[in-house]
């Protein structure tokens, strides 16, 4: 058995793994890229890695300094161990809105915490802006700007794309995710397109975001909403800048949804639901493209990062969403 040098090499090359209900019901060979499996347990850990050893090379981040980040909670998991890892502090400031798991996990991980209300991002009160400011404010500390610095989607265009294309013997038809920051969206699609210009990329947008109609229609414009955590953007980021998509599909949580629910009880994956609308936006790409193809997805987090929420069957009935429901009998 191989051994690893360090806990950073297990970020990345994580498994790629065929979902057989998704195929079966499309008819195009779908597979799902296990992000759950990094240390952190999500897809953010890549682009944490990236920016910390970025901020290193330029200089810009010194020996016991402290990297300070606004984040749906998942960068800064990944910012976190990566930060213990290299000798770094590290400060996160989330909207209070996200899940308590991902507030107890930092807290466990010895980030300090800053929780601040869920504002509009034109809000001097939004947590990324007031993850600047108290980076401006403190000594020694860079601010990892996870939506703007490329430092995030060259980790995909690096590292995802690559064993993607490599796990797929480069018969890659399709890629499809939703975008937080778009690092992953816009890395998949760049590293892809320049192994094979061909490769469809799709977004796949939750309800609340704006992305579907800028792509569609030119427009930044967001209509309904969505309980999803970290995805859901409402403007190009430099990361999304120049992302090549070539078309778009909007996603209900309820759709996302079916997927969280079957993938679990069919195939025993246990996921968040950016993972169930990624995985529906690749169904919707298979019915676009037409049976017989294979296309990849991100399976972006773990599920029991969200225990308190998703599989919560009386806080899914409170927002209106239908519980598991092999959860409900117990409920009642
Ligand atoms: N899913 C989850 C659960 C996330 O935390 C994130 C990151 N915010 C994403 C999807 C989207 O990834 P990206 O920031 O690369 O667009």
């Amino acid at each position: 058995m191989k051994t690893m040098p360090s806990t950073l090499d297990l970020i990345g090359n994580t498994p790629l793994v065929l979902l057989k209900g998704p195929s079966e019901e499309t008819g195009c060979e779908i597979y799902g890229k296990c992000e759950f499996a990094n240390p952190g347990a999500s897809v953010k850990d890549r682009a944490a890695l990236f920016i910390v050893r970025d901020a290193e090379e330029q200089g810009i981040l010194q020996p016991g300094g402290t990297i300070v980040e606004g984040t749906a909670g998942n960068t800064g998991i990944g910012l976190a161990l990566v930060g213990n890892a290299l000798g770094y502090k590290t400060i996160i400031v989330m909207p209070e809105t996200q899940s308590q798991e991902k507030k107890d996990t930092l807290r466990a991980l010895g980030a300090q915490l800053v929780l601040v209300p869920a504002a509009p991002f034109s809000n001097p009160g939004h947590f990324v802006h007031t993850s600047r400011r108290i980076a401006e404010e403190t000594d020694n500390a860079i601010w990892a700007n996870q939506f703007d610095n490329i430092a995030n989607r060259r980790a995909h265009i690096e590292t995802t794309a690559e064993e993607i294309w490599e796990q797929m013997d480069g018969r890659v038809d399709g890629f499809t995710c939703a975008a937080g920051t778009g690092g992953t969206i816009a890395g998949v699609g760049l590293g892809l397109k320049a192994r094979n210009e061909n490769v469809t990329i799709a977004l796949s947008d939750p309800h609340g975001a704006a992305l579907y109609n800028y792509y569609a229609h030119g427009e930044l414009r967001a209509e309904g909403n969505s309980v999803a955590e970290g995805i859901g953007q409402g403007r190009i980021t430099a990361n999304l800048d120049g992302a090549p998509i070539d078309t778009q599909f909007r996603i209900s949580d309820e759709e996302g949804l079916v997927w969280v629910r079957r993938l679990l009880a069919e195939e025993g994956l246990c996921l968040g639901l950016s993972s169930g609308i990624n995985v529906a936006g690749a169904v919707e790409l298979a019915k676009h493209i037409g049976p017989g193809h294979r296309i990849a997805t991100i399976l972006c987090d773990t599920g029991f990062r969200y225990l308190s929420t998703l599989y919560n069957p009386e806080w899914m009935q409170a927002k209106g969403l239908p519980p598991m429901p092999w959860q409900l009998d117990k409920a009642d």
